[in-house]
Formats: structure tokens, sequence, C-alpha cells
């Protein structure tokens, strides 16, 4: 995002960003029905964009890029680059829930064990009544390309996608026209969120 400066880390540019920043934009992007890809990346993508062209490439065409790990908060701070603070994949999601849901918007799942998305579909149901549920699938699909069908034709506001890295940021980066969305690699949280 051109609204926020950037620091790289080991080849990796971090957006400088708090939780509230990025909430506040994401909801202002959203509303304007923007396309965004949100990045909130560990040591363990840094370290893995580092051996993997492609991915490296991918991950600078994100519109955030966030530090998810208090060892890349820690690096930035040695590198006399501080990054504000730590904005996990797991918080960001549980706050865009709570935006989706007072906003109504519409959220398409895509992710995990066949068991896990079902029982997290129904603790959304649960805990974010008025949330649409543009569509769910689970993580494990051989049609890649009705999956992509399915979310162009749902048009959901948020795509939240639960592949792990690097599936989920390959598959974000290619499909992510499908819908004006915000676009979120959240690796386990689904797991996490369904109990
Ligand atoms: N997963 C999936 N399809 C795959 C591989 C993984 O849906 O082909 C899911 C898996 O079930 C889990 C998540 O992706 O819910 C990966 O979680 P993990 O904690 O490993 O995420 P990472 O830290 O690797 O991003």
């Amino acid at each position: 995002s051109q609204l926020f400066s950037h620091i790289n880390i080991l080849g990796t540019n971090f957006t400088k960003i708090t939780n509230q920043e990025l909430l506040n934009q994401l909801k202002k992007d959203s509303m304007l029905h923007e396309n965004r890809f949100v990045v909130t990346a560990n040591p363990e993508i840094v370290l893995f964009a580092r051996q993997n062209k492609k991915y490296a490439s991918i991950l600078n065409t994100a519109d955030y890029t966030t530090a998810d790990g208090i060892g890349i908060i820690k690096g930035a701070k040695i590198l006399g680059r501080p990054l504000p603070e730590r904005v996990t994949g797991y918080d960001t999601l549980l706050s865009l829930l709570k935006f989706a849901n007072e906003q109504k918007k519409r959220v398409f799942f895509l992710g995990a064990k066949p068991s896990v998305i079902n029982k997290l579909i129904d603790r959304i149901k649960q805990n974010y009544p008025n949330l649409i549920i543009a569509g769910h699938h689970d993580g494990y699909f051989k049609d890649e390309a009705s999956i992509v069908q399915k979310i162009k034709q749902t048009s959901p506001d948020f795509v939240f996608v639960a592949l792990g890295f690097p599936k989920q940021e390959f598959f974000i980066n290619q499909y992510r026209q499908s819908s004006q969305a915000i676009w979120m690699g959240v690796g386990g949280s689904f797991d996490v969120l369904a109990g």
C-alpha cells in the first residue's frame, strides 16, 4: 500500500502498520469494494521466500504484509528498522469476522479438512449470525476451476484461504481477480476457530 511505508526484512517487504491501522484500512477498502491481498508473514514464510523467487515475487504484490511472529519484530528492531507491532492472521481474521457481521458482508471460507470447515461454518452461524456465508469448501479439492467459479458466482467481500503457505498465497495470486474482495491467507486459523 502507498499509504504506509515498508521495510525490507531478508527480502520480504513488510508494511509498517498496527493492528488498528490495518483494520481501519481494510474496512475502508471493503466499503469501496477494492481488491486487496493481505499476507501475515511468519519467519517460515520469509525463509521460504528467500529460496523461491516466484513466491517472493508474489509476496511483493501483496497490498499489506504484516509481521506474524515475534521473531520478525525482534529482527526488525535489530536491523534498526522497527515495525510497530505483531499483526497475526488469526487476530486479523477475528476482527474482520466481527466487521463482516456488523456490516452484513459476504464471506467465502476456503480450506482445512472437510470436518473442520463444517464445524467452522456451524460456529460462524452461531457467533456471527449477520455475516453472510457466500460459500465454503474444504482445502482438499481436485477441481480448482470449479472452486474459482463458485467464488466468482457468489461475489464475496472477503475470501479467507486456509491452505497453509505457500499454497494459499499461490492460490490468491492466481485467482484474486475473480472477486472484488479482501483476500487473506489464514494458515491454520480455521482449525483453531473450529475448536
Ligand atoms: N490445508 C488444506 N489443503 C492442503 C494443505 C493444507 O486445506 O492441501 C489446510 C490444513 O488442513 C490446515 C491449513 O491448511 O487447516 C494449514 O495449517 P498450518 O498450521 O500448517 O498453516 P501454515 O502455518 O503452514 O500456513
